[in-house]
């Protein structure tokens, strides 16, 4: 390492759940962290953002219980999740608009006694279609669903022999709102990890968590406080411009004219942002390759806000046969008769400008539930890269937490990692590019 370059310092590019995870999991074990972030706030694509003065996120997230690592960081920092986030058993209930109602409970039982007494109980499904969904649990509990080369999920379900009901009210919304890529496209591999985790560990894993606050008091607010304390340092509206190598080690990067030293850094970027930064690095060739052939789909959130009196009786439910998704009651979160509807991937909805959205999503809304009163006011959000497309191989194209380059670290949600595009997997890949740098 060049003789001028501090070597336990860190930049860590990026301020999303990723890079604060690494900031804060280093910032404990000593290291001098410098965060630049290129926007205004911390949060990156799980942010706090206002409607009608009220705070709310850029996007509705749900966590399931299975998400370990986040709940470990929140630990860590003393964030109580009882205060923050509302936690309660598996319980969907899928509905068509005015039609037929599918509803899956687990019960407080041991793994798999939870799964498969859940499924015999569920309703609206024949008898064929739990015993098909039966032995597809039992083979995902043993392990035993693998084929060799990656195939869709649709694929999957087809040799998984599920019916047309499962494959509709259970697989495919469930597939969407996980990857968020459309069952024809996703990767059954890592379709397949996300059951596994959620259904065959640990009934507590299957748990719907909403955040009971906003996303930036949940991770963002507490952690930059804990870097600061620590004196770490938080830059933002900091966009990085370049890395300075110099023979394949890391000496620091640039915004601008302003240069940063440190003898590590850390681009907790999404693919689309870390490209532009290592594509000119020959030794960076191959991740820059594969970077480039990440695909991204969108996420579209609608607040409706309605009268307070407004209350489903579940807190999350989901449409079938809408452009509405998943429908959200912001009740957890002492926002009664906020809704948050969730659009999760691609589809026509998408060149509907937001009067049209706003019209359709309220149409659905008055058709599925008509004795709501109308809506005061609509919100909607809009994430074109919401998340990389999760398909069929992405396995492959992910790369490793460390770089061929020395103390060039890459963490984000696209990182190799057991899941898709989630806070778990950004949290994940921050907390262990943290730990290879304090194994370095
Ligand atoms: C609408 C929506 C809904 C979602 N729903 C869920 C859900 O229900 N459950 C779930 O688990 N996950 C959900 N996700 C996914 C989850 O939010 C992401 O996987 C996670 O936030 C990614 O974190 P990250 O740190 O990897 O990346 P990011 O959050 O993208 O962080 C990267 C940061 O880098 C900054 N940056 C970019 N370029 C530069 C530069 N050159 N210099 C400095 N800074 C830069 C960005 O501004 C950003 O803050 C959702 C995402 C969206 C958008």
């Amino acid at each position: 390492m060049p003789n001028d370059t501090p070597k336990k310092s860190v930049i860590v590019v990026g301020g999303g759940w990723a890079g604060l995870t690494c900031a804060t999991e280093l910032a404990r074990q000593g290291y001098e962290i410098t965060l630049l972030e290129s926007a205004r706030q911390l949060g990156g694509r799980a942010r706090r953002v206002a409607f009608d003065k009220q705070p709310v996120d850029n996007g509705q997230h749900i966590l399931i219980g299975a998400y370990r690592e986040t709940f470990s960081i929140l630990k860590k920092l003393n964030i109580s999740t009882t205060e923050t986030l509302d936690r309660r058993p598996l319980d969907l209930l899928f509905q068509y608009c005015g039609g037929k109602k599918f509803n899956l409970q687990l019960p407080a039982l041991l793994t798999p006694l939870n799964l498969f007494i859940g499924l015999l109980k569920a309703k609206g499904f024949s008898a064929k279609d739990k015993w098909r969904a039966l032995i597809f649990g039992s083979k995902l509990f043993s392990n035993s669903v693998f084929y060799e080369n990656d195939i869709s999920v649709s694929e999957l379900l087809k040799k998984e022999k599920q019916t047309e009901n499962n494959i509709k009210a259970l697989w495919e919304p469930i597939c969407l709102a996980s990857l968020n890529t459309p069952i024809d496209e996703a990767s059954a591999r890592v379709f397949v990890r996300v059951l596994h985790d959620t259904f065959c560990r640990s009934h507590k894993d299957a748990d719907i968590i909403i955040p009971k606050v906003d996303l930036g008091s949940i991770l963002p607010d507490p952690a930059s406080e804990f870097i600061e304390k620590h004196s770490g340092i938080i830059h933002l509206s900091k966009r990085v411009t370049e890395i300075n190598i110099n023979q394949r080690h890391v000496t620091g990067v640039r915004c601008d004219k302003d240069v940063y030293k440190a003898g590590h850094v850390v681009l907790a970027l999404p693919p689309h942002a870390c490209l532009p930064l290592i594509k000119d690095h020959p030794a960076l060739h191959d991740i820059a390759y594969n970077l480039n052939s990440f695909s991204y789909n969108p996420i579209v959130t609608a607040y409706v806000k309605y009268p307070a009196s407004v209350r489903p009786n579940l807190p999350i439910q989901a449409l079938l046969g809408t452009t509405s998704q998943w429908i959200v009651s912001r009740d957890v979160a002492g926002q009664a008769g906020l809704i948050a509807v969730v659009i999760s991937g691609p589809g026509p909805h998408m060149q509907l400008d937001n009067e049209q959205l706003a019209s359709t999503i309220q149409s659905e809304l008055a058709n599925c539930f008509p004795h709501w009163p109308q809506a005061d006011d609509i919100k909607i959000i809009r994430e074109k890269r919401a998340t990389y497309s999760c398909r069929v191989g992405i396995d492959l194209l992910r790369p490793n937490n460390k770089t061929r380059i020395n103390g060039l670290w890459l963490a984000g949600d696209y990182t190799k990692s057991f899941y898709p595009a989630t806070i778990e997997s950004a949290v994940l890949s921050g907390k262990h590019t943290a730990e290879l740098i304090n194994q370095h």
